[in-house]
């Protein structure tokens, strides 16, 4: 399986707790579009075929026009083998979804929306400097269903200094009743050199105390797998048939390209990324000479990674797979790791898989550094 992912670095103002590679000056669209065309050109032989997944992320894709995001499928279709019944998800802003807008994207390939609501809280939206109203982002949600969407993902956000547990608790009620098809939710991170984190800083806010933040977990969970949503990995929450195939893959360790600034790659053996700035990347590209980083994945990272990507999802890790991967000893270093877990009902082994507890996912972090190999 390979999926390409690609970053649409444009938006339209700056979020306070964002630390994405990303411009609120856009004028620079129609460049950007042709050194992206040009580096899928340029890389096409790096990817295994067919392509099962293409996955606009960024920044904001929904500030692309029709005809920028025609090239960049022209492009696409034309250079790669694209699997008959592929997963076309677009990140999308609820502020940039005016009717006209909705109706051309529904003339192009794409099957998956993903939209950034975040809240239905319009003091919370204030915080966090999102541009559209909690009304805007249901009648966003709305609109797409009508244009015959599907297949739609909504991103929400807990643990905000001043939310209560009744605050998120209506978030979670008001995307239930809007009948999607998959939640992906987060808990505000203090990323170092955004707004938010100087505000921290400074002491005009604060973090949410830990045991709400384990209260609003909780309930995230309880409400959403009442509601038939499945809890497939820690943030991520689909009906039946609906996960992410996309993020899905990347959990499961296959390839993935990355195009556009910043954007990431991996092989199966090498991690790349391509420089986080829009001028040299425009630049690069229309030289012909790509330009990455790359890091080889050591032995014991490449075991790391089998860890934690396996133990986010409810498939957990495959005992057996794990030994003929890694050999007896990485399996042995992570069943004597695991045992204290499994005492304590925070892992459970199943047959040949192991995988976290309803108690294990809370402190999950903890229980994947101690089966990683440093
Ligand atoms: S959160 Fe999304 S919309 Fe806001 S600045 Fe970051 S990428 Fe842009």
């Amino acid at each position: 399986m390979a999926g390409i992912y690609i970053h649409i670095p444009f938006c339209k103002t700056r979020c306070t707790y964002c630390d994405f590679y990303t411009l609120t000056n856009e004028s620079q669209r129609d460049a950007f579009v042709d050194a992206l065309c040009k580096e899928a050109e340029m890389r096409k032989e790096e990817l295994p075929e067919p392509v099962k997944t293409i996955y606009f992320g960024g920044g904001t894709p929904s500030r692309l026009h029709q005809d920028q995001f025609e090239q960049i499928f022209d492009t696409l279709f034309n250079q790669y083998t694209i699997d008959a019944n592929p997963e076309i998800t677009v990140e999308a802003n609820p502020d940039d979804l005016s009717d006209d807008y909705i109706r051309m994207l529904a003339k192009l390939p794409i099957n998956r929306l993903s939209l950034g609501i975040q809240s239905f809280d319009d003091e919370e939206l204030k915080f966090l400097s999102r541009r559209h109203s909690a009304l805007q982002a249901i009648e966003a949600v709305r609109k797409c269903q009508e244009q015959g969407f599907g297949n739609i993902s909504i991103d929400l956000m807990y643990g905000l200094p001043s939310q209560t547990l009744e605050i998120w608790e209506r978030n979670l009620d008001q995307a239930i009743v809007l009948n999607i098809q998959h939640i992906s939710a987060y808990h505000l991170i203090y990323e170092e050199k955004t707004r938010m984190y100087s505000l921290l800083k400074a002491g005009k806010i604060q973090q949410v105390d830990e045991t709400i933040s384990t209260a609003m977990f909780s309930k995230l969970i309880d409400r959403l797998t009442a509601d038939d949503f499945i809890h497939y990995e820690i943030s991520a929450f689909g009906k039946e048939g609906r996960f992410s195939r996309h993020n899905s893959a990347y959990w499961t360790g296959d390839s993935y390209l990355g195009l556009g600034p910043a954007a990431h790659s991996f092989d199966g053996n090498n991690r790349s990324w391509n420089v986080a700035s829009l001028n040299r990347y425009i630049q690069i590209m229309t030289s012909g000479l790509p330009e990455r980083v790359t890091e080889q994945l050591k032995y014991h990272e490449k075991y790391n990674e089998y860890i934690l990507t396996g133990l986010r999802t409810m498939w957990g890790i495959n005992l057996t797979e794990l030994k003929n991967k890694f050999g007896e000893q990485f399996f042995q270093f992570c069943m004597e790791n695991a045992q204290k877990y499994l005492d304590q009902k925070l892992l459970t082994r199943e047959g040949e898989t192991l995988k976290l507890t309803r108690k294990g996912i809370f402190i999950s972090d903890g229980i994947m550094s101690d089966l990683m190999r440093v």
